[in-house]
């Protein structure tokens, strides 16, 4: 069922404005269980497996613009997820034009670090280039991307405001 939420506009209104959940700059995998595994990789996400847990990566390979290409196969975590600006709207403490100008701000951040990132990289590699540093071999790469780090930060800053719950704050997984 369509949930109306507010303006005469729902859910998928808004969440097909943005696409921050699945394009990687909110998070670097999303859970799976196991008896989805088979189908979500025949569906073409990218499977990873560590430490006995399962995921798919992120940003998700089928992503078009901000839509979903297997919306009736996407696993259970895409399925169930909120972040804070949805649960927000959804219990009416803010207008959906407050919502859509959480978004705004959200994808220009992530637009501004992507033109700061080399080419093919994504969030997650700054987010890892960002692990470690300090570290003696990634000293040369870091030094180059100040930039890089400062993008990313005001880019944490916005998705930790809006975006993530406070159990979410810069999670990250791949190394
Ligand atoms: S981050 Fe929130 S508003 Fe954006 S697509 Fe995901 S659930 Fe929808
Ligand atoms: S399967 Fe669909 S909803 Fe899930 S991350 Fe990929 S594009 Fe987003």
């Amino acid at each position: 069922m369509r949930q109306d939420v507010g303006e005469n506009r729902t859910a998928s209104d808004l969440c097909v404005k943005c696409g921050l959940c699945c394009n990687g700059a909110l998070f670097d995998f999303g859970p799976l269980s196991d008896d989805e595994k088979d189908r979500v990789r025949d569906a073409g996400l990218t499977i990873i497996e560590k430490e006995g847990k399962t995921a798919f990566g992120l940003p998700c390979p089928c992503l078009k613009g901000a839509f979903c290409t297997v919306y009736e196969d996407r696993p259970q975590t895409c399925r169930t997820f909120r972040c804070s600006t949805l649960k927000a709207l959804e219990a009416e403490m803010i207008t959906y034009s407050e919502a859509e100008a959480r978004i705004e701000q959200g994808v220009k951040a992530l637009a501004d670090l992507q033109a700061q990132l080399p080419a093919n990289a994504t969030p997650a590699d700054a987010r890892r280039w960002r692990r470690e540093a300090g570290r003696a071999e990634a000293a040369k790469t870091l030094s180059a991307s100040p930039m890089v780090m400062m993008a990313l930060g005001l880019l944490d800053v916005v998705l930790d405001q809006y975006f993530r719950g406070t159990d979410q704050r810069q999670v990250m997984l791949r190394e």
